[in-house]
């Protein structure tokens, strides 16, 4: 039986139930314990987001009958920001018959992740990736189909299967209406209370247990508290500590950095994903990246010319002087393997003056072949809405031309560390989504976040919860508390005080530098050197911010740049975090490229003997060193092998 958790007790224990690794969900979901149908009501679950991994654990959990508030910065929980996922999502129903089966979903993840994930959690994740989609069909998600009604799947990197769900380029938005429906059903009948336009600000712990948050009204700059008997973070990944990435642009740190200042642990924060295939930056002053979604790449064939500094437009550039890079390299996989080695490649032929473009920081994504193959229209039903997005953006017609493609930060495997029932170190407090580090290990495979976020919403968190909440006891607990008061005072203090500088910069401005400065040295490729220097200069721009940064407009009306402002502060205390966990691991492994760690032909070079584990990192406190914890990987049921996609 699981043992009840002691809300007073912090540890690094994963809780990975014993067992066959193919019964081991079931036996866990088996012996924890239940709350009763008519005890539900008497509990309040606080879930932070409204993404797909919030906006179905807050349906489910309300289904279920708990009481549930649910938070979110945006006016509506439909534009949080799963809402621009694009290509798809994995599931190993092997619809294709094809050869997709659990157990290659959970081989081909574990190894895309570099064997830096647990076994038990992406079993778990292979396993029911099935009634993801099933649920959502029986939603009414307007999942791709063949002529005879069938769903249909195609390709995603790191795969040499079609497992791949779809809704043309729009899944992400398809999937979270599907969700949004749920949890508005719930609004309706008065399960759910909804807080659109609310930051999270603090967590508040009261005998060693999160049980509750502060939040700032972003339309009147009200802080306001909130308790529950637990918390659920759902705030998504933090690739906008960059600056240019292809997050939202609300993407950001503070709710899940705020809750690791109160004990929480944060797991392999160096563990950030480079996309391939994102329209290249094309001007200082720019603000955001945009994706060309990786299932572009069943069709299109990546290339640069042979010869560095080609002049010729590429139609005039004839076969046998184009390099197809990723076919020659990898011949197994082509133009499909992992994120991870699409962008260092595209990145070494730049390097090596055959970039394309006014920049020379792009490769081509040509569909010329595939037009001629399978004809215009079919390539147009296909992913029609990625062609217009990309002419929109660069004015040229990738009907006509290749497009031209260049890696972007894109996705963070890192978050708050959670064991096996997506509880991190402080009882009661849940990660569930991109926020937490769980199952992706050091790079992710395509399709496989709305897969997670999923999976962790409406078919892990409300078994586990519950097993949390039966066997836990809670005190009541009021907002008149003072550990309540204190937080609310601490989010209050933090504002005021950004507003009494006045100073010279925008927080824009930090923020460009900063994302910058983690860009050149804690970027594509890491090493010693530039680590060092990255780790120097955070503390100084940090410093510089409090002293001279500006917001303008008052602390009581909405104000876009105050809440920019309070973002940047946390990206800039969680920068020096990510940058000390990229140092520390001298190993290259996945998205974590170390220079001072590569095989002879330049591929990365992992080091089981001092890295086979997850990096969890404990807040030291306000300017001071953070303590590093290892959770040691167990590998028992596969080898960790050198990756090979060739
Ligand atoms: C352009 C693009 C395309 C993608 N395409 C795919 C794809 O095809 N397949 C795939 O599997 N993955 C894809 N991804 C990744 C995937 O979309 C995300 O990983 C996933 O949607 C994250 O969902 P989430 O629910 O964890 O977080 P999010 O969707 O980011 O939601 C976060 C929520 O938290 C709220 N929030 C944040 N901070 C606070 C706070 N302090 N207080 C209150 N609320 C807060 C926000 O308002 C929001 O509601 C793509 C990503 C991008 C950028």
């Amino acid at each position: 039986m699981t043992a009840p958790q002691d809300a007073s007790v912090a540890s690094l224990h994963s809780r990975i139930p014993g067992g066959p690794l193919a019964g081991k969900w079931d036996k866990h979901r088996l012996e924890l314990k239940l709350v009763s149908p008519a005890n539900k009501r008497k509990f309040e679950i606080v879930v932070v987001g409204t993404g797909l991994a919030g906006a179905s654990a807050a349906a489910s959990l309300a289904e279920l009958g708990y009481q549930v508030k649910v938070f979110c910065i945006q006016d509506s929980p439909r534009r949080a920001h799963s809402i621009a996922a694009q290509g798809g999502i994995n599931a190993s129903k092997n619809y294709p018959n094809d050869g997709d089966s659990v157990d290659r979903l959970f081989l081909d993840t574990i190894r895309g992740g570099d064997y830096r994930a647990r076994e038990a959690n992406v079993y778990r994740l292979a396993q029911v990736s099935g009634a993801i989609i099933d649920h959502c069909v029986a939603q009414g998600v307007p999942f791709a189909r063949d002529y005879g009604g069938q769903l249909v799947n195609r390709s995603f990197g790191g795969a040499q299967v079609s497992r791949t769900f779809y809704a043309r380029g729009q899944t992400g938005q398809q999937l979270l209406v599907a969700a949004y429906g749920a949890l508005m059903r719930q609004v309706a009948q008065g399960n759910v209370k909804l807080f659109p336009r609310s930051e999270m600000l603090e967590l508040v712990v009261s005998g060693g247990a999160a049980r509750g948050i502060v939040v700032r009204n972003l339309i009147d700059g009200s802080v306001e508290c909130h308790a529950g008997h637990a918390v659920v973070l759902a705030s998504g990944g933090y690739g906008n500590v960059f600056y240019l990435s292809t997050n939202s642009k609300a993407s950001n740190v503070t709710a899940i950095w705020r809750a690791h200042a109160k004990g929480a642990f944060f797991a392999n924060p160096c563990f950030t994903q480079i996309h391939p295939t994102c329209i290249p930056v094309h001007g200082v002053r720019q603000a955001k990246l945009t994706l060309m979604s990786e299932s572009l790449r069943n069709d299109g064939r990546v290339w640069v010319p042979k010869n560095a500094g080609d002049p010729r437009r590429p139609e005039e550039i004839p076969e046998d002087e184009r390099d197809y890079f990723l076919e020659r390299k990898y011949p197994s996989y082509g133009n499909l393997v992992p994120r991870d080695v699409a962008s260092r490649n595209a990145k070494q032929v730049c390097d090596e003056g055959r970039g394309v473009g006014p920049s020379r920081h792009a490769v081509y994504l040509d569909f010329s072949g595939a037009i001629r193959r399978v004809g215009i229209e079919t390539i147009r039903e296909k992913y029609g809405n990625l062609f217009d997005m990309y002419e929109r953006i660069t004015a040229e017609d990738p009907y006509a031309t290749p497009m031209r493609i260049y890696p972007a930060i894109h996705y963070t495997m890192g978050g708050l560390w959670v064991d096996y029932n997506l509880m991190s170190t402080l009882p009661g407090l849940f990660a569930v989504g991109e926020a937490n580090f769980s199952d992706h290990g050091a790079n992710r495979l395509g399709a496989s976040a709305l897969m997670q976020g999923l999976a962790d919403g409406y078919f892990i968190l409300p078994y586990t919860i519950g097993g949390y909440l039966a066997g836990t006891s809670l005190p009541a607990v009021s907002t008149a508390q003072p550990e309540f008061r204190e937080a609310a005072e601490s989010a209050m203090s933090k504002v005021k005080k950004l507003m009494s500088i006045q100073g010279r910069r925008t927080p824009d401005d930090f923020h460009r530098e900063l994302g910058l400065l983690l860009w050149n040295h804690c970027g594509m490729s890491r090493n010693d050197a530039g680590l060092r220097a990255a780790k120097a200069r955070i503390p100084e721009i940090r410093d510089e911010f409090w002293r001279n940064v500006k917001i303008s407009g008052s602390p009581s009306e909405f104000n876009q740049v105050l809440e920019q402002a309070i973002r940047v502060g946390d990206f800039l205390e969680f920068a020096e975090l990510l940058v000390e966990d990229a140092l520390t691991r001298t190993e290259s492994c996945g998205c974590h490229f170390r220079e001072e760690s590569e095989t002879p032909d330049l591929e990365p070079l992992r080091d089981d003997a001092n890295f086979s584990h997850v990096a969890a990192w404990e807040y030291g406190g306000p300017g001071r060193p953070s303590k590093l914890h290892k959770e040691p990987l167990a590998f028992e049921n596969v080898s960790p092998t050198q990756r090979s996609y060739k």
